[in-house]
């Protein structure tokens, strides 16, 4: 595929000269900052960013690439490491012009444009006293959240972000704007609720919210790896006592300035007063801790204090598999071993993390598999790993090492479809088989694609091969995970 040339970014920006919309191009102030990601190593150097203000706009610009066959993607928080929101010499649209959020207390609903973050969100929506399920991580965009499935602290109540999701506007490959709904263009709203980067780009999500109470009890406790067994042996409780407004992230990770040694970290989340969450935490509450942070705290605070670990900038990836319970304490001895020697083997990789998720199945289980796009719906919980690091040349050993650890958890603990349920893997968490870059392509070549789209999606992806060929039949749309790609063994 052509990059987008020069004479090309001229001839784009003369095409929108009667708009609000601006083209930076690499030579332009302000240019090395639009191309920044929340990680490093998924930046690229793309051939002009055309930062959008409408719709409108962005149909002519995908209308222009199409024509031009000129590679483009879209960034929302720009969240992912997978460089799904990067492109190297083609177009990138930013919709960091477009995050208007508008609450509607009457109908409980709240209008989010395309390039808002949850924090934002979660801001307007707390005014009302309402909240969405939105992000356990409130700096990520709405955008790549919801149409991967999104889930947050709220989902053991209220489901996924998509089980939430009222209608879309949404910009096709071919330059239309269109709305999809349970009411309107049907089979494009079942493929936007869990594959929707494949399928053009969302301008307006319109969202169902809920009353929420204004403070929740949560925050973090850091344990000596000796308390591990008494962790597990809560976690293992965690699905026959959750009444849908407990969750629990555990995992190893190093504390802020003390890197060694490595850690357990639980982060508590409970939906009600200090005194019901401390009767359902107990077991936990009572082990001997390093630090215990954990306290009542508006609910807005509880979706921004994963922060500690995300914070942008330094190189990192993300990579996720699932399991199930009861986990195997041995196991969880091994993931620490290995994450230990990680830590001790290479320079400058403190604030790495993984985390094994427990959150409320129930209401997600409630909607069958193949009643959205989104296929990761079974009576298993997610596990994600955050690897950090400096320096280029160990990107590829990073990710090496990270895909290694996921692999044998998935392996010894995973959900790989068992009948009836869903894939055991979450599309968002799942690394990349974008490969626009040669970088990016030698690195798959190399360590193999993490996953592939039949392993995302399961019986759903006949389905959304087939839509596919009606929204997007040049496959435009395909550096998230690209539903075209033929499976691969592995
Ligand atoms: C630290 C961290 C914490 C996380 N926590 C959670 C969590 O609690 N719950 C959860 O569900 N997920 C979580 N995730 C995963 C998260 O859902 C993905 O990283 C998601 O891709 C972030 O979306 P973004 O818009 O910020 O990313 P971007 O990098 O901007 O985009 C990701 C993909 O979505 C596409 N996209 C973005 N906006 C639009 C749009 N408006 N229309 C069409 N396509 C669009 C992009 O083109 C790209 O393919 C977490 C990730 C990280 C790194």
């Amino acid at each position: 595929m052509p990059f987008l040339t020069y004479k090309r970014a001229i001839q784009l920006r003369q095409n929108l000269q009667d708009t609000q919309a601006t083209v930076i191009t690499p030579d332009q102030e302000g240019y090395p900052e639009l191309i920044n990601r929340w990680s490093e190593a998924s930046e690229k150097e793309a051939g002009a960013v055309v930062i959008v203000t409408s719709s409108h706009e962005i149909s002519l610009v995908i209308t222009f690439a199409t024509y031009h066959y000129i590679p483009f993607v879209v960034q929302g928080g720009g969240f992912s490491t997978s460089g799904a929101s990067s492109t190297h010499g083609g177009i990138v649209i930013n919709l960091s012009m477009m995050r208007r959020v508008v609450v509607d207390p009457a109908s409980q609903t709240v209008a989010v444009q395309g390039g808002a973050t949850w924090d934002e969100v979660d801001q307007a929506s707390a005014k009302e006293g309402l909240a969405v399920v939105g992000c356990t991580t409130s700096a990520a965009g709405v955008g790549g959240t919801t149409l991967g499935g999104g889930f947050g602290w709220l989902t053991g109540r209220h489901g996924l972000v998509i089980d939430n999701l009222i209608s879309v506007k949404i910009v096709l490959a071919d330059g239309r704007i269109m709305t999809a709904s349970a009411d309107e263009n049907q089979d494009l709203f079942w493929a936007i609720r869990g594959a929707g980067q494949s399928f053009g780009v969302v301008t307006e999500f319109v969202l169902r919210a809920h009353p929420q109470r204004p403070s929740v009890f949560g925050g973090f406790i850091y344990l000596p790896i000796e308390q591990l067994s008494a962790v597990v042996e809560f976690a293992n409780q965690f699905d026959t006592q959750t009444t849908g407004d407990e969750a629990l992230f555990f995992g190893f990770t190093t504390r802020p300035h003390a890197p060694l040694p490595i850690v357990i970290v639980a982060l508590l989340f409970y939906n009600g007063p200090s005194t019901a969450a401390e009767a359902f935490f107990g077991p936990l509450l009572a082990l001997e801790s390093i630090q215990n942070e954990t306290h009542e705290m508006p609910y807005l605070k509880m979706n921004t204090i994963l922060g500690r670990f995300v914070a942008p900038g330094t190189r990192k990836s993300v990579s996720g598999t699932t399991f199930a319970l009861p986990l195997d304490l041995q196991l969880m001895q091994e993931v620490h071993d290995d994450f230990d020697k990680f830590i001790r083997t290479y320079p400058r990789v403190e604030g790495s993390a993984v985390i094994f998720e427990l959150i409320p199945y129930t209401r997600v289980n409630q909607i069958p598999v193949e009643a959205t796009a989104y296929a990761n719906r079974g009576r298993y919980h997610n596990v994600v790993s955050i690897f950090r690091w400096y320096d280029q040349e160990l990107d590829m050993k990073m990710m090496n090492l990270e895909r290694a650890m996921i692999r044998k958890i998935r392996d010894r603990a995973g959900v790989v479809s068992i009948a009836g349920q869903g894939v055991g893997v979450y599309a968002n968490y799942a690394g990349t088989n974008s490969s626009d870059s040669v970088s990016q392509a030698l690195i798959n070549t190399i360590l193999g694609h993490e996953t592939n789209a039949e392993e995302l999606f399961g019986k759903n992806l006949p389905r959304l091969q087939e839509l596919k060929t009606v929204y997007d039949p040049k496959n435009m749309f395909r550096k998230w995970h690209n539903l075209l790609i033929p499976s691969t063994a592995h």
